[in-house]
């Protein structure tokens, strides 16, 4: 179905739209952000016309893009929405790699997209345990500025005063690489950081934080957290909200925090920076918040940090602050409760859903309860479609053509069978429905399978709102890391190797994602038998360690990057369990509602109860001892 034909009123608001759009040829009106009304207005306007916007932005997608070699081999110079639902086939990575590693080799963007790929975005999904790369055009950064000045107007729809301070905003660049070609490969939120629309930003109640850019920008994760941290203590007093992008990481800086605070208090104290910060432009930029000696603050961060335990220190050393801003939806929820612990009931704000892919949705109700958190899909940052997926396991499947692609829609499988599934428009969805969802953007992806499964859980005005489910496939995640089941299944069977010449087999296996602890680890349960009988025999620590270590270096490069550099990983723990624990886990998942006949073994662990069968029958826990190799990625070249 087309949206918008119903009523003659769309129509009108349709051809009120086509002016302003058109008008900006990038699709994106512009707006003050300091201008509440105007913000809140848009907002509107953009929801009201969510179908209107979002035929437009095909259009424009589609024309711009038509001689492109990929859309041309599909389309045959026909742009029309139905030649596009009709020919373009809805892929997966795989299916696009070599297109975007002919253009990280140096052949022209013109491939894929009409408009120069001036970076490529890696991703934290990973291929064949590398990064993904996403094409990245100059102008995704002015879409990605709008979006960015679209929560201003809404936080401060909920949240009175926020001019009257500043926001301690934990943010951190990480390592990028230059592909053959010299394009720059980096994280979506370091291009962001170190692009002149973030350094030059005009500023408005939103976007003053008390770290200075420089040490948002130092490369030296360590030295950047201790300046941030030093500079957030200084200007506590202006603080209003503290944060980071994600939960997990604003829980490190909290650990830091806590293991660094006499040091970082001698500072305060000393008016003196420690001689271990050699970063010159984060030196230069603290010195200005240390000018001198201020032995009162650090006498009152050393009292309010002296307690037992740090619950609600949030609060305690950042008075002012009304809210905590982390997005703890999707895997960053197993955070929630220590992040309760540490804020002093405080509200924890998830505001927005992107990816490496485009930015995607925006919380319209930031202060709901963190478990309850819906993003409105913003219909001008991409074309959006859904593929359903039937929450009863009937999963999409991501089964490949012999083209490599999957199909023109989805493929969902029926009693054992394969059936087509057709995605639907954004306008389309239906609530209380799940979607897979895939984007057609305004830098080379069409109908790309983001991997992420949504929930409809309303509409805001035309423009529905999804729950974040889950990231399709992946088991377990701690930080940036998402591991998936083959993934997962491919390191253990690398360490068990280990097993074998002891006589040793591995029969079951599961995990969990521990996170009881800061930073989190990977546990996995395992059930070992000796050959030949059922006994366990006495198991050899150093074996054990071994098995850990090879599990971790067998896993993709986002893991080994958090656990070696970003350390925002602890050493992954084997728990050996007795013999017949899987079985007493099968009996419960069947007492649970699975089917005998069609029970696999979970891969990961989320219910406490099934967590409890298998750690009351722990006998071993080993760790690694070992941390994994990890370097920046390369890309093969073939020039
Ligand atoms: P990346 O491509 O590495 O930037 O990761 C993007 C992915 O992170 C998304 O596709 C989601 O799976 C996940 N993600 C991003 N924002 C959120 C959010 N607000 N809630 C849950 N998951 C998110």
């Amino acid at each position: 179905m087309i949206c918008c034909k119903n009523s003659e009123n769309s129509y009108q608001k349709l051809a009120f739209y086509i002016p302003v759009f058109h008008y900006f040829k990038k699709m994106l009106p512009i707006f003050d952000p300091n201008d509440n009304e105007a913000g809140l207005k848009l907002l509107e306007d953009l929801t009201n016309n969510a179908c209107q916007i979002q035929q437009q932005v095909l259009e424009f997608i589609l024309t711009t893009n038509l001689h492109t070699g990929y859309l041309k081999s599909f389309l045959n110079g026909d742009s029309s929405r139905e030649n596009f639902k009709n020919k373009v086939p809805v892929v997966n990575y795989e299916d696009i790699k070599p297109c975007i590693e002919r253009i990280a080799n140096g052949e022209p963007s013109s491939i894929i997209s009409a408009q120069p790929i001036t970076e490529l975005l890696t991703s934290s999904g990973t291929s064949g345990g590398q990064p993904k790369m996403m094409p990245s055009t100059a102008e995704e950064l002015e879409r990605k500025t709008f979006f960015y000045n679209l929560l201003v107007p809404i936080m401060d729809k909920y949240v009175d005063g926020l001019d009257q301070g500043k926001g301690m905003y934990l943010l951190f660049t990480k390592p990028e690489i230059s592909t053959p070609s010299g394009l720059t490969a980096r994280p979506v939120l370091t291009s962001y950081y170190k692009s002149s629309n973030f350094r030059n930003r005009a500023f408005n109640r939103y976007n003053v934080y008390t770290s200075p850019d420089e040490t948002i920008l130092c490369p030296d994760s360590k030295q950047s957290m201790y300046c941030q941290l030093l500079c957030g203590l200084v200007q506590r007093e202006e603080v209003l909200r503290v944060g980071a992008v994600f939960a997990s990481a604003f829980l490190r800086a909290i650990k830091f925090l806590e293991e660094y605070r006499k040091e970082l208090c001698s500072n305060i104290r000393t008016g003196r920076l420690s001689d271990w910060i050699t970063d010159s432009n984060c030196r230069n930029a603290v010195s200005s918040f240390l000018s001198k000696p201020n032995s009162e603050l650090a006498d009152l961060i050393e009292v309010e940090c002296s307690g037992k335990s740090c619950e609600g220190i949030i609060k305690k050393l950042w008075p002012r602050t009304k809210y905590i801003e982390v997005i703890v939806t999707g895997s960053m929820a197993q955070y929630i409760p220590t992040l309760e612990f540490y804020s002093g009931g405080l509200p924890l704000v998830s505001t927005m859903y992107g990816s490496s892919e485009c930015y995607l949705g925006i919380n319209f109700k930031p202060l709901s309860n963190p478990y309850d958190v819906s993003y409105t899909l913003i219909p001008n940052m991409a074309y959006f479609e859904f593929l359903p997926v039937d929450k009863d396991n009937k999963k999409v499947i991501q089964d490949v053509q012999c083209n490599g692609a999957t199909d023109h829609n989805g493929k969902q499988e029926e009693d054992g069978k394969e059936k087509d599934v057709e995605a639907v428009d954004l306008v389309d969805v239906k609530l209380g429905h799940y979607y897979e969802l895939v984007v057609t953007t305004f830098t080379g992806l069409y109908r790309y399978r983001v991997g992420d499964i949504l929930m409809v859980t309303g509409f805001y005005n035309n423009a529905p709102q999804f729950r974040f489910v889950h990231r399709r496939n992946v088991v377990l995640s701690i930080d940036t890391d998402k591991t998936n089941e083959e993934d997962l299944l491919k390191a253990v069977t690398q360490a068990k190797v280990l097993l074998e010449p002891l006589g040793l087999l591995l029969t079951e296996y599961t995990s969990f994602a521990d996170t009881s602890s800061i930073p989190g680890h990977y546990v996995l349960f395992w059930e070992l038998k000796a050959q030949g009988t059922n006994d366990l025999p006495e198991l050899d620590p150093i074996t054990m360690e071994k098995c850990c270590s090879t599990v971790e270096e067998s896993l993709d490069s986002i893991y080994r990057r958090c656990r070696k550099k970003d350390k925002s990983i602890g050493p992954l723990e084997i728990r050996v369990v007795t013999h017949g624990t899987f079985d007493a886990l099968m009996d419960f998942c069947v007492s649970q509602g699975s089917s005998v006949n069609q029970y696999k073994t979970p891969r990961c662990i989320k219910s406490e109860e099934a967590f409890k069968i298998l750690d009351s029958r722990v006998v071993g826990r080993f760790f690694s001892k070992k941390t994994p190799f990890w370097e920046p990625f390369r890309i093969e070249t073939n020039l």
